[in-house]
């Protein structure tokens, strides 16, 4: 078990360069993303005055927060949702193609492929629900709209290319909705494949694999070779298990939509993941801003269904209008019903967006404990001053979170991971895309633009002060 330098200075609030020197003291040469063993974290911690135990550093170091089940915990299992992520090229398609192609569910055998945004696969008796379109854009927009489907995420990295700047975006972005990582390194069929360096770049960004001692599942795999593919699978089922997702089939259906087209001869598709309850066939529902009633439904095997449990994808037909990516699906009793909701989620108004004129108010008023900021600088060397300064400035109301930083403009993605995290964007000497500045201005994010660090700093610890001018 072990911690990142950068964990450890977070954990015990200290400035990581006085911990990197306490750490050189102690005859340990180590960089802020190094990782160093719970012992040593605690001599460490225990320099700096403060008493820990590794619990204290491991729940520190994984920000995740586990999944509420007390009151689910005797309702039936239900399968993992899976999203697979990772830099372009590095075989996400490949592998989730080889995924279907290997594990066809054994009581669909004969059935047709149909691409319907996810798929359903067998293993040892057990279901897996794979989302169909990879990458994190597709989930944090989903997230965006407020839809969680994902359980779990499979990052692949090349073993031949490494860790590249999308996967460590996929990495953020799995972070900040807090969905446990397993890492694929793939194509190991490759000449140039070296395990061990994808290892060594995980650790460097506190993603430490088991057979190092920490507590992130890394399976080799080739989706070319068809190697790892059921490693991988059974490791799924393993964190599923852990991860404890319940459901209950006997609650009226509700889910959300990730794939929805208009089909010329019949009319609106949507596919939509069954979340809770069971959906049926002739069940009016709920969808986006409209309603209708499910007049069929199919599966990933073309089969007709009349009913569709958890975590079961199904394109349903009957919609009024092609619903949007994202939109939730909620079954309801009758039309009155559904006329009803749909009013009272007109009048619903969106969550208050963060913005560095509104922080103190939203600080007083209870309405913010986090910042969660997204850093975009142009070069490397500036993320970690400006990342250590602005950690600085939390407070005891106040938390300052860098979900993601990077070098280049602030793109699209950037502000899609800002409105799912309620966060702001930060561009250091850095542009911004049009396609960004459009999503921000039509989803109220604030991104803002500095050339100088230090009046970077100065503005977020006067916003946390409420003495930021407002923005003219
Ligand atoms: P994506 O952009 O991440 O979806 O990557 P693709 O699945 O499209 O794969 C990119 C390229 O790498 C394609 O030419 C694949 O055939 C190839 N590829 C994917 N997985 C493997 C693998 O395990 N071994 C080898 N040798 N090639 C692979």
């Amino acid at each position: 078990a072990a911690v990142s330098v950068r964990q450890l200075s977070q954990a015990i609030r200290q400035n990581p360069i006085e911990v990197i020197k306490q750490l050189m003291r102690n005859g340990l040469m180590a960089n802020i993303n190094e990782v160093i063993d719970y012992e040593a974290a605690a001599k460490i911690a225990a320099d700096f005055g403060i008493e820990v135990r590794p619990q204290a550093i491991r729940s520190a170091a994984s920000r995740r927060k586990k999944p509420e089940h007390e009151e689910t915990k005797h309702l039936p299992l239900r399968p993992p949702v899976v999203t697979i992520m990772g830099h372009v090229d590095h075989g996400k398609t490949r592998l989730l193609d080889a995924i279907r192609q290997t594990h066809v569910m054994e009581s669909e055998a004969g059935g047709i492929t149909q691409h319907i945004g996810a798929y359903q696969v067998e293993v040892k008796g057990q279901k897996i629900t794979f989302l169909d379109t990879p990458g994190h854009e597709a989930f944090t927009a989903m997230r965006a709209r407020g839809a969680r489907a994902t359980d779990i995420t499979v990052l692949v990295v090349a073993a031949d290319d490494g860790i590249m700047p999308q996967t460590l975006e996929a990495i953020d972005h799995a972070r900040a909705a807090g969905v446990p990582i397993i890492v694929a390194i793939n194509k190991i069929d490759k000449p140039g494949a070296n395990a061990d360096r994808v290892k060594q770049q995980l650790a460097d960004h506190g993603l430490v694999v088991e057979d190092w001692g920490g507590d992130t599942i890394a399976v080799g795999t080739s989706a070319k070779e068809r190697l790892g593919i059921d490693d991988l699978l059974e490791n799924i089922l393993l964190v599923a298990e852990m991860e404890d997702l319940h459901a209950d089939p006997t609650l009226p259906g509700t889910g959300v939509v990730i794939e929805a087209e208009m089909d010329k001869s019949r009319g609106a598709m949507a596919t939509v993941l069954v979340q809770n309850g069971s959906l049926k066939v002739g069940d009016i529902v709920v969808v986006g801003e409209t309603f209708g009633k499910v007049k069929a439904m199919f599966n990933d095997q073309g089969k007709h269904l009349r009913k569709a449990e958890p975590a079961t994808p199904v394109v349903i037909m009957g919609l009024p209008v092609v619903p949007g990516v994202g939109d939730t699906l909620a079954s309801v009793d009758s039309e009155r019903q559904a006329r009803q909701i749909l009013s009272e989620k007109k009048a619903v108004k969106k969550p208050v967006s963060v913005s560095l004129a509104s922080l103190h108010e939203q600080i007083a008023s209870g309405k913010v404990k986090e910042l969660n900021i997204i850093l975009k600088t142009d070069v490397q060397g500036s993320i970690e001053p400006i990342r250590t300064s602005l950690e600085k400035l939390a407070t005891d109301k106040l938390t300052v979170h860098i979900i993601h930083s990077g070098t280049g403009n602030v793109t699209e993605n950037d502000v899609m991971l800002a409105i799912a995290s309620h966060g702001l964007v930060i561009g250091f000497s850095t542009g911004v895309e049009s396609g960004a500045t459009r999503l921000a201005d039509q989803e109220k994010i604030d991104i803002r633009r500095y050339d100088i660090i230090y009046n970077l700093i100065e503005d977020v610890d006067k916003a946390l002060k409420g003495l930021i001018e407002p923005e003219i």
